[in-house]
């Protein structure tokens, strides 16, 4: 459980996809369809900052010109010069410059504004995200520490403990997956009760498995305490810290930076809401939320549309079973406006990828006649190009059937939804 728990954390939830969240992969497909607010490492630090947390002087830079000035300023004995992204696994990136590693140490100022030339404007390709990366907009230019180990230190809400848990390993760093995968044991997991907070019994017994020894050991403590009231303080669905460091003058350092947001917060979270970069989403998605709609992205060629999120994976692999593949996902949720389903449409068939359009709805809270009537409208003014498959199921379905039927539209009705997902194959495999 730690260990793919921990595998997650590691993967730092950044992306598309993260947003449906496996959260326990020991269990079935339990998927969490929020949508959370991700920020830069560095904006991440200053609210870090802002709670006493330690991380390094930095500044910000979006041209080379800037980075180099910035690190003339920091008048530091070593640099580190960071790409800006929102993945992780950045030092051991790729940039379609041909530059290795997001993330560089250097000894000398004037470097740094080379590096930068090769890091702005240029994508970076990691572990985490799309093969063809992720545009750099802007770096870090921060203070460099010599660090004398990397431990890997996490909170995050866990719904299997119904709240708050620390994770921790002493042997953090780059490679902090391959360790959940291959030494579950040096992962360690406590829980947090959300009406103690973090008691100083658990903060020092955290530090002393994350291996800080002596008077390592309390500052340990004394970070993580300080990283859980920031937790608190921003209403943090997750804060992970890795590497969580170490110095030879004997300092504990908050190397890297990743905060994920419960969005449910937003109304008093402003500020930091406001610091939302939606640029680096795909644009797809970004444009699905203005409608408060979830869009997923896959590589196939039919349009799903469901309602909630487990309909949606038994969709995909029905789809999969008859040999067909999905092109995406949209999620319609619950309480649904017929303008909302007319929008719903309209990002569908943005994507030249789909050849085929299957809905799937059931219609519990959702009224079957709303979606029948979005639809109609949909396929009048967009002038559909591509077979439509409609399973509809549950409130109102024979007023929607009827709406349907009179349209004179060429939609194929569905009886159930194996009959669906295999008349949206053969429509494709029928051209
Ligand atoms: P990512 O997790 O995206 O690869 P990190 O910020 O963790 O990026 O940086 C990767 C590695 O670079 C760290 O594990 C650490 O070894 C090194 N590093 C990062 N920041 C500093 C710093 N300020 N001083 C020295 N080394 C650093
Ligand atoms: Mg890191």
């Amino acid at each position: 459980m730690a260990a793919s728990m921990a595998a997650q954390v590691g993967k730092s939830l950044r992306g598309a996809a993260a947003r449906y969240v496996l959260l326990d992969k020991s269990k079935s497909v339990r998927i969490n369809p929020q949508r959370w607010l991700n920020l830069q490492e560095y904006q991440s630090k200053k609210l870090m900052q802002s709670s006493g947390v330690a991380v390094q002087r930095f500044f910000v830079a979006d041209t080379a010109t800037d980075a180099l000035e910035a690190a003339k300023r920091l008048k530091a004995k070593e640099i580190v010069l960071k790409a800006q992204i929102l993945a992780g696994g950045r030092g051991k990136g790729v940039f379609t410059s041909g530059l290795k590693g997001g993330v560089h140490l250097t000894k000398d100022p004037a470097a740094v504004g080379q590096l930068a030339k090769q890091m702005l404007g240029f994508n970076l390709t990691t572990k985490q995200t799309p093969k063809e990366g992720v545009k750099v907009n802007t770096v870090m230019v921060a203070e460099a520490l010599d660090i004398s180990r990397e431990t890997y230190f996490a909170i995050l809400m866990d719904r299997a403990c119904n709240g708050p848990v620390m994770v921790g390993s002493p042997q953090g760093g780059v490679d902090i997956e391959e360790v959940a995968a291959s030494s579950p044991e040096k992962i360690f997991k406590e829980v947090i009760d959300i009406f103690q907070g973090v008691t100083d019994e658990q903060a020092l017994c955290m530090a002393a498995n994350l291996g800080f020894r002596g008077s390592l050991e309390r500052q340990a403590a004394d970070q993580i305490k300080k990283l859980y009231d920031l937790f608190l303080k921003v209403d943090a669905t997750q804060v992970e810290v890795n590497p969580l460091g170490e110095t030879p003058e004997g300092q504990v350092v908050c190397f890297d930076a990743k905060i994920n947001f419960d969005d449910n917060a937003e109304f008093r979270q402003k500020e930091i809401f406001a610091m939302d970069n939606t640029s680096e989403g795909d644009p797809i998605e970004t444009e699905a939320a203005k409608y408060d709609l979830k869009y997923i992205g896959l590589d196939g060629n039919i349009a799903c549309f469901v309602n909630g999120a487990g309909l949606a994976m038994a969709t995909c692999d029905i789809i999969d079973l008859h040999g067909g593949k999905p092109a995406n996902f949209l999620d319609l949720g619950g309480g649904v406006q017929e303008s909302q389903v007319y929008q719903a449409f309209k990002l569908l068939t943005a994507d030249p990828k789909v050849e085929a359009i299957l809905v799937n709805i059931f219609g519990g809270i959702v009224n079957c006649a709303i979606i029948a009537n979005g639809i109609t409208k949909a396929c009048r003014e967009l002038g559909l190009k591509v077979p439509l498959v409609v399973r509809l199921e549950g409130t109102n379905v024979q007023e929607a059937q009827r709406i349907l039927n009179e349209s004179g539209l060429p939609i194929t009705a569905a009886s159930d939804l194996d009959d669906a997902a295999r008349k949206a194959v053969a429509s494709i495999t029928r051209k």
